[in-house]
């Protein structure tokens, strides 16, 4: 009898005398007394549903508290984590964009550590300008006047619109009406920002009467969008931004260009595509240039907002700057980034996404050769493990259609064609996710393709390899 269902039940400890035992104590002393509690309550109820469904014998107290532990465990972990981002895209912005450089994350750590004088000024002893840490920086690297700083391009991009065309129309070309990923689009954002887009050219052909013809009293400005994530090739034109700069200036109106990724640099020096500039922008005539702190620039997120002082006056008195404005560690890792790019010698040493974009395929190809037969050793028996030649994407919508010659691991499931491929290939995709730093490749022609461009270190990811489970 005493081992029905019913016995059973009867005979487990009570929540008290499970938070009473050592380990019930070193549980609450570790996670707190509510959460020990509801874990404990938790664990005993799956283990009741188990006893009545008839599968489980009495359950020993340290296995109740052992479920208990591992359910506090979890919810002990952090949801946000590092990952190694194999996927071949170097600025992925689903896996977190541009990574940081030693000295950005010191400079976090320092003004996140202690107060500091984020809007006051120490010499003079009196309130002072949260931009002011970087204005400088910014505008010796880029030649602009002035400067600000937001939370993100896409901000930058709303705050500028909303400041200068604030119930005005903003012609377009219908070439650059762009959808960046996550619900940034061109239409939605001159809406949002109070403005009246005025469509302008074709798709494929923009020209400059088209633009000529567009500008009546309640134009506001010009706006060129850089077409970020596509290419429009074939029987094209668009108008040189000299042209609407002049045009511009001719009915003095702002003429507001914005770049998206921009980079500091010209990455045709490092062996990479041509982006274009702020720099090039400013020159080309642009009053207002906007771009982003976390693509090529390789900073923290941020929306930077360069030009003409009057603009950028204009656009800092907007009350909207306060909502969009960046906080003290966006701020101290920014300006660690752009201390770096005082010196571009050693900026693709230094620069973590530069480092990964110039990375030579030799190295990355000998990474690959050296650690694949780690891999191989987990999974050889039910995969082939590979070194293969791949390419790289630049990503965050920056130069779209180039790729960097790369190399990594392909991974392709043994002796399976046809039918098994496609759930093999998922489980061990699942497998690699599941492991404590997730590793995050791409599914490409029957494989799974790890692109080591990324891959810095090689100690923490093949240590972790021995964890490797695959389901059945
Ligand atoms: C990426 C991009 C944006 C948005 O920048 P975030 O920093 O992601 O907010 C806006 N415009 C263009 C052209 C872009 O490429």
């Amino acid at each position: 009898m005493s081992d029905t269902p019913t016995a059973i039940l009867k005979s487990l400890p009570s929540v008290d005398r499970l938070l009473n035992t050592d380990a019930g104590r070193d549980l609450v002393a570790a996670h707190g007394h509510a959460a020990t509690t509801t874990a404990i309550r938790a664990s005993l109820d799956a283990w009741r549903n188990r006893i009545r469904e008839a599968k489980s014998p009495p359950p020993d107290p340290s296995a109740i508290l052992d479920e208990a532990a591992i359910a506090l465990d979890d919810a002990a972990q952090p949801a946000l984590r590092p990952v190694f981002n194999l996927t071949g895209t170097v600025l992925h912005t689903n896996l977190g964009r541009a990574y940081l450089p030693e000295e950005a994350i010191d400079a976090i750590a320092d003004v996140a550590r202690s107060p500091s004088n984020l809007e006051y000024d120490v010499d003079a002893g009196r309130r002072g300008d949260r931009d002011s840490h970087i204005e400088d920086q910014i505008c010796r690297l880029t030649g602009a006047e002035a400067a600000t700083i937001v939370n993100n391009n896409a901000a930058a991009v709303m705050l500028t619109l909303n400041t200068l065309a604030l119930g005005k129309q903003v012609p377009v070309s219908r070439g650059e009406l762009v959808e960046i990923g996550g619900a940034f689009r061109i239409p939605d954002i001159m809406t949002r920002s109070g403005c009246t887009l005025v469509e302008v050219g074709t798709t494929n052909r923009t020209h400059l009467k088209d633009f000529t013809g567009a500008i009546g009293p309640d134009t506001a400005m010009i706006m060129k969008v850089h077409t970020s994530n596509y290419l429009i090739e074939g029987f094209t034109a668009t108008v040189p931004e000299t042209e609407l700069a002049e045009l511009c200036r001719s009915h003095s109106i702002p003429f507001v260009n914005d770049l998206g990724s921009g980079t500091l640099i010209n990455l045709e020096n490092f062996g990479l595509p041509h982006e274009p500039t702020p720099m090039d922008a400013l020159r080309a005539g642009a009053d207002v240039v906007t771009f982003s702190g976390d693509k090529l620039l390789g900073g923290p997120q941020a929306g930077l907002i360069v030009g003409r002082k009057d603009f950028i006056a204009k656009i800092k008195a907007n009350p909207m700057k306060r909502a969009l404005r960046c906080d003290k560690m966006t701020i101290a890792a920014l300006s660690a980034v752009l201390r770096l790019y005082a010196n571009p010698d050693t900026l693709a040493e230094r620069l973590p996404a530069l480092a990964a974009l110039t990375r030579p395929q030799s190295e990355i190809r000998s990474l690959a050769e050296r650690i694949a037969p780690t891999i191989a050793a987990r999974l050889g028996e039910i995969a082939n493990v590979s070194v293969i030649e791949c390419a790289s994407e630049i990503g965050s919508g920056a130069l779209p259609t180039r790729t960097i010659p790369s190399a990594g691991i392909a991974i392709s499931p043994a002796g399976q064609q046809g039918r098994g491929e496609g759930t093999a290939l998922k489980r061990i995709a699942e497998a690699l996710r599941a492991l404590p730093k997730p590793v995050i490749g791409h599914i490409e022609s029957g494989a799974i393709v790890l692109d080591l461009r990324t891959l810095t270190d090689q100690t923490g990811f093949c240590a972790q390899l021995d964890r490797l489970e695959l389901k059945a």
